[in-house]
């Protein structure tokens, strides 16, 4: 999963990234508005935490801007404490939800799980596929119960996958949901972690759809 942070304070952006990348995500940083609107408007984003004090372009114009040209990735709104206001015009806007400065981490963590989940149409942090579990609160997967140890890569990557199984999802769009903006990317690596992700599970539940990418489900249920 791969998300924006738009905040100008930069030590609270840092912060953001941190505890976000911490928690299993890959993290792209804007510190004004006119940069998180060009990130938001060409890069795909599970999904944004974007403050609405921001120079150059406020939080406001940049979520109307994404949504006029029907950018409709989830966005999370960072607002002061004080201002019920922007809540408002921030929802109003197109925002999923927000949270007032100044917050606990683990609320801006839980606010996102929600939303990647929900976007994906998920209503549990617990999606299943078989015998395998994955919980994102918890970063951890199971198979028949018992947890299975894997590299942040290989959970981001089976965790994007996971959130869309049952659909058919191309290395590019793996490439582009699991690297940040300056990785140099190579979309034969995802096949090498397609391979050691299948060893570690020991079932194989992601299957190749040739010439199209990859699809999660049981044998016999895909396409
Ligand atoms: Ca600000």
């Amino acid at each position: 999963m791969r998300l924006l942070v738009v905040e100008d304070d930069v030590n609270l952006n840092r912060q953001l990234a941190e505890a976000l990348k911490e928690a299993g995500y890959v993290v792209d940083s804007a510190v004004d508005g006119e940069e998180g609107h060009f990130l938001g408007d060409t890069e795909p984003y599970d999904a944004v935490v974007l403050d609405i004090g921001l120079p150059k372009m406020d939080g406001i114009s940049v979520l109307e801007a994404w949504r006029r040209a029907g950018r409709k990735m989830p966005v999370l709104i960072l607002t002061a404490r004080d201002r019920w206001s922007d809540k408002v015009a921030g929802i109003d806007a197109g925002a999923d939800d927000y949270v007032a400065k100044p917050f606990h981490m683990e609320e801006i963590l839980a606010r996102i799980r929600a939303l990647v989940r929900r976007s994906a149409g998920h209503a549990s942090n617990e999606i299943e596929c078989g015998p395998v579990r994955l919980d994102m609160r918890a970063s951890r997967v199971t198979v028949d119960g018992l947890a299975i140890k894997l590299t942040s890569h290989e959970f981001r990557l089976l965790a994007y996958m996971m959130h869309h199984k049952g659909r058919v999802v191309s290395r590019t769009e793996l490439v582009e949901h699991l690297y940040d903006q300056d990785f140099d990317r190579d979309s034969n690596t995802i096949e090498v972690f397609v391979g050691r992700l299948r060893k570690k599970l020991g079932i194989d539940i992601i299957q190749t759809v040739r010439g199209l990418g990859y699809t999660v489900g049981l044998p016999g249920e895909a396409g």
